[in-house]
């Protein structure tokens, strides 16, 4: 049995599902469905045992403490989080909350659960918190790509609150021993995206026929990962990763903004013909966002080489995967496409 947390989001969501098909064991999913949080993704696991969801915040320490006590966990996956920059600009004490006091909450939770264990339990049990190549700022054109040295440089409310939780992870493994790993994945992309970010929200406007918003010029460089790939690490990393240790999760795909929305058009030009001509006569560019970061590249060799991870897509599979899955969902994404969604983004992309 593993605790995951927020995995009714995009990537824990994947990761439960890919957790159930290929390991087979057990989850106990905590999750406060906010607006990412989405419990159709998780519908093919309706009525499987093997999955248990529960609805809550991993801010209430008395809820957490008493899912460990009664499901006795192996190990923690903690995805939860506020996770979205432009909305950390908006509002950041949400980020402060769930992205730093929330982690606090499960790692004393997970602390006194864990010194409880006996001896075998407790050298087997994992801490395993999922972060992101944000905390470690941004780069400039010709800079190497982040390795897990590269300091913290944080310049988001969101990569702020993790860099902050990053710390804390760290912490409790120096101060405590708590067994733990950290992950610093790249951007991902993939199936069940919230449409909220890049990808889906390009994918999702083209075919709406609504304007394609490029902050910019749309050269900043973010380095892609598929999300199946990034579950896939995560699996290794939590069986064979050393204990204290950070790993740097990504797949040597970095791709400036602009050409990935020329990418998405092309591909929906193939595969869903624009009844106007090219999907690429959408391309709105809008005011930049403030303290927008410029470049990220994440150097990844420090988990090839020593846990032998390499992703299974490349960016041109990967991403051609994730337009076919958003033509063949459509539903889904309208489901989504609701309410609380549909008020911020039309209060954050029409009032440009
Ligand atoms: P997401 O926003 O899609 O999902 C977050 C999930 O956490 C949602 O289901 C939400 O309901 C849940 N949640 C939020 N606050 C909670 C709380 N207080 N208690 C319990 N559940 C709560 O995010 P994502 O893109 O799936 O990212 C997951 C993790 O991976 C985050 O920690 C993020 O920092 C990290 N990460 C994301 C990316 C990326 O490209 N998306 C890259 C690297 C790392």
């Amino acid at each position: 049995m593993i605790l995951v947390t927020g995995g009714a989001g995009f990537i824990g969501a994947n990761f439960v599902l890919d957790w159930v098909s290929v390991v087979g064991e057990p989850v106990v999913n905590l999750d406060k469905l906010t607006y990412a949080g989405n419990l159709e993704t998780l519908s093919s696991l309706n009525g499987d045992s093997r999955h248990l969801f529960v609805h809550g915040d991993i801010c209430d320490r008395a809820l957490v403490e008493e899912l460990l006590a009664t499901h006795r966990p192996r190990a923690i996956v903690h995805f939860a989080a506020e996770s979205h920059v432009d909305r950390s600009i908006h509002g950041p004490g949400d980020f402060v909350r769930t992205n730093i006091e929330g982690t606090f909450t499960l790692l004393e939770a997970a602390r006194g659960y864990w010194s409880a264990l006996d001896a075998d339990a407790k050298s087997a049990f994992r801490f395993l918190h999922v972060s992101t190549d944000e905390v470690y700022g941004s780069l400039g054109a010709g800079d190497p790509a982040f390795t897990e040295q590269h300091p913290f440089e944080p310049n988001s409310p969101y990569s702020a609150s993790k860099a902050a939780s990053d710390h804390l992870v760290r912490a409790w493994h120096h101060t405590y021993g708590l067994p733990v790993v950290t992950t610093n994945c790249s951007n991902n992309y993939g199936p069940y995206h919230f449409p909220e970010k890049l990808i889906p929200l390009m994918i999702t406007n083209a075919l709406a026929g609504k304007p394609l918003p490029v902050y910019g010029d749309g050269m900043q460089i973010r380095d892609w990962l598929y999300v199946k790939d990034h579950c896939s690490a995560i699996r290794r990393v939590l069986e064979a990763g050393r204990l204290g240790e950070t790993y740097n999760v990504g797949g040597w795909n970095e791709k400036p903004n602009i050409e990935i929305v020329h990418t998405i058009c092309s591909l929906l030009d193939e595969l869903k013909p624009d009844p106007a001509g090219s999907y690429r006569r959408l391309v709105t560019h809008v005011a930049d966002r403030p303290g927008h970061d410029r470049r990220y590249a994440i150097d990844a060799r420090k988990l090839e080489r020593e846990l032998g991870w390499k992703p299974a897509e490349t960016f041109e599979t990967g991403i051609r995967k994730t337009v076919e899955w958003y033509l063949a969902n459509n539903q889904w994404v309208a489901n989504v496409q609701s309410g609380a969604y549909r008020d911020w983004i039309s209060k954050n992309y029409e009032a440009r």
